[in-house]
């Protein structure tokens, strides 16, 4: 049985205090959430103040990026070994704003994906098609390259190791939320590649996450989907009560 994770992506938002603030609700509010993994991922520069505000708590936290070398003249980046100094046990890597304003590349990303899995964190890999994509019913195509070329050179291990998150790029941020059927048929579509990829049963374990203008009051229709196995979430992530209102939407995973 998977079991439901929530995570919620701050990206560039909130200052120190806000941040302290947010985590602070958020821990406290999931005491009364059961059967569902949480996890936050501030930004980088307020991670070890998050750290201490959930250390002890019930929600793990982590980062929105990193580089796949493990030291040295790389300025601004951040490896996977000081995520793991912080405490962060996953790490979001190819996020649609990383590949389409930062231009990240699937090869890149799976490099990411490499590093983060050496240094033992779960890597949360996002794919994702645009809506000139789906109109032209692209979607599975797209979805098919990024996934196979952010995984490559993967083990089963590895990716039984890892989260998938499928994130229309059409959706996030817009407040255009996926249809429960169209995230259902993409995440069945992302299952069946990783069982021709892997096995069966390496695709019946992997959690695949949706994302895309999830908020409390359409979690649950898209949870309640079989192959939905939790939520990527931006914007409603910045409010405690949105927040745990959506993982509230998970019932049948409990
Ligand atoms: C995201 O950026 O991963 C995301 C899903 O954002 P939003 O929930 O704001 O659409």
């Amino acid at each position: 049985m998977r079991r439901a994770l929530i995570a919620g992506n701050w990206k560039m938002n909130l200052d120190r205090a806000a941040s302290v603030a947010l985590a602070k609700a958020i821990a406290e509010q999931a005491k009364a959430v059961e059967g569902v993994d949480l996890a936050v991922f501030p930004p980088s520069v307020y991670i070890d103040a998050v750290r201490e505000t959930l250390h002890g708590s019930r929600v793990s936290w982590g980062a929105q990026n990193m580089y796949p070398q493990p030291n040295g003249a790389f300025t601004g980046e951040i490896s996977a070994a000081m995520l793991v100094d912080l405490g962060c046990h996953y790490v979001i890597l190819g996020h649609s704003e990383r590949r389409h304003i930062l231009g990240e590349t699937d090869a890149q990303i799976n490099q990411k994906i490499l590093a983060a899995l050496a240094a033992g964190l779960v890597p949360v890999v996002c794919v994702g098609e645009l809506l000139a994509d789906r109109e032209a019913g692209h979607t599975g195509k797209v979805i098919r390259q990024q996934l196979e070329g952010s995984l490559a050179n993967l083990s089963a291990e590895q990716i039984a190791a890892s989260v998938i998150a499928y994130e229309p790029v059409w959706a996030i941020g817009t407040g255009k939320v996926a249809s429960p059927e169209q995230a259902e048929e993409v995440h069945m579509d992302l299952r069946k590649i990783l069982a021709g990829r892997y096995n069966a049963t390496i695709a019946e374990g992997v959690r695949i996450l949706y994302g895309g203008s999830v908020k409390a009051s359409n979690a649950a229709e898209l949870l309640a989907q079989p192959n939905v196995d939790g939520a990527l979430v931006g914007g409603a992530s910045l409010k405690a009560d949105e927040f745990l209102g959506i993982a509230a939407g998970v019932s049948r995973k409990a």
